[in-house]
């Protein structure tokens, strides 16, 4: 066979280089370090490099108390937890709008047997915080027991005004937890979990991170794990 020019194919030579949100080009030291053998299930090194993993997620995400829950999936594993884990089944989440990613955390939310709640949204707007507000304020039940916001919705680049959306919730005195979803903008956009009492957050390796795709983030504070410890759903 005759070997494909760059000229014969169109293309130019040199490294490729997708300007896309992820996943995001792996540095090179990061790429030599994949080629290394696994360790062995009980290497003490392993849990070491865990609790380092913890130590700069927490320092990452502006959170001295949260716990941080690394898992072996994509941004769509720790949605799911999110879900099985907050919510009880028929139990209802708020989504307020952004475009097609929380759209698909709804539809997600769903198809796990919970309810959604969801604000209207515009292709390249922000999140409608009245309609948010008037959803928790409607809710007299307390039906709702946690809003799911995407910070960067990366189908459009629109980043939500995160202490804004705290300020909405806040002044309606809805107990609901924030649960926000920084897998597009960890790493890329500055972010405060404390500062902004933010209950879960969740991230993936794959986006701003530049780390291969597999790891899901998970970030929770006291009040979602006792939201969590207390939920009767079945999971394991
Ligand atoms: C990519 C992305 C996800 C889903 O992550 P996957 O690893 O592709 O499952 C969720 N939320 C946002 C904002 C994303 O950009």
């Amino acid at each position: 066979m005759k070997p494909v020019t760059p000229e014969a194919s169109g293309r130019i030579p040199g490294r490729r280089l997708l300007h896309s949100p992820g996943p995001t080009p792996v540095p090179e030291e990061v790429m030599w370090a994949m080629s290394r053998q696994p360790m062995d299930l009980g290497d003490p090194r392993g849990d070491q490099i865990i609790a380092a993993c913890e130590v700069g997620l927490r320092r990452l995400l502006q959170t001295e108390a949260a716990e941080v829950f690394l898992y072996a999936s994509n941004g769509h594993g720790v949605w799911e937890a999110v879900v099985e884990n907050l919510l009880p089944m028929g139990g209802m989440a708020l989504v307020p709008g952004t475009g097609h990613f929380s759209e698909s955390w709804a539809v997600q939310t769903e198809a796990l047997g919970r309810r959604v709640l969801r604000t209207p949204w515009a292709e390249g707007r922000p999140i409608d915080l009245h309609a948010l507000a008037q959803a928790l304020r409607q809710d007299t039940l307390q039906e709702i027991r946690a809003v799911f916001v995407v910070h960067t919705d990366t189908s459009s680049g629109v980043s939500t005004d995160l202490a804004a959306l705290r300020a909405a919730m806040d002044a309606t005195g809805h107990p609901a937890l924030l649960v926000v979803d920084v897998v597009a903008s960890l790493g890329a956009a500055p972010f405060g979990m404390d500062a902004l009492r933010a209950d879960v957050v969740v991230g993936a390796s794959q986006k701003g991170l530049m780390c291969p795709p597999g790891i899901g983030i998970i970030a929770v504070n006291a009040a979602a794990m006792a939201q969590a410890r207390a939920n009767p759903a079945p999971r394991y």
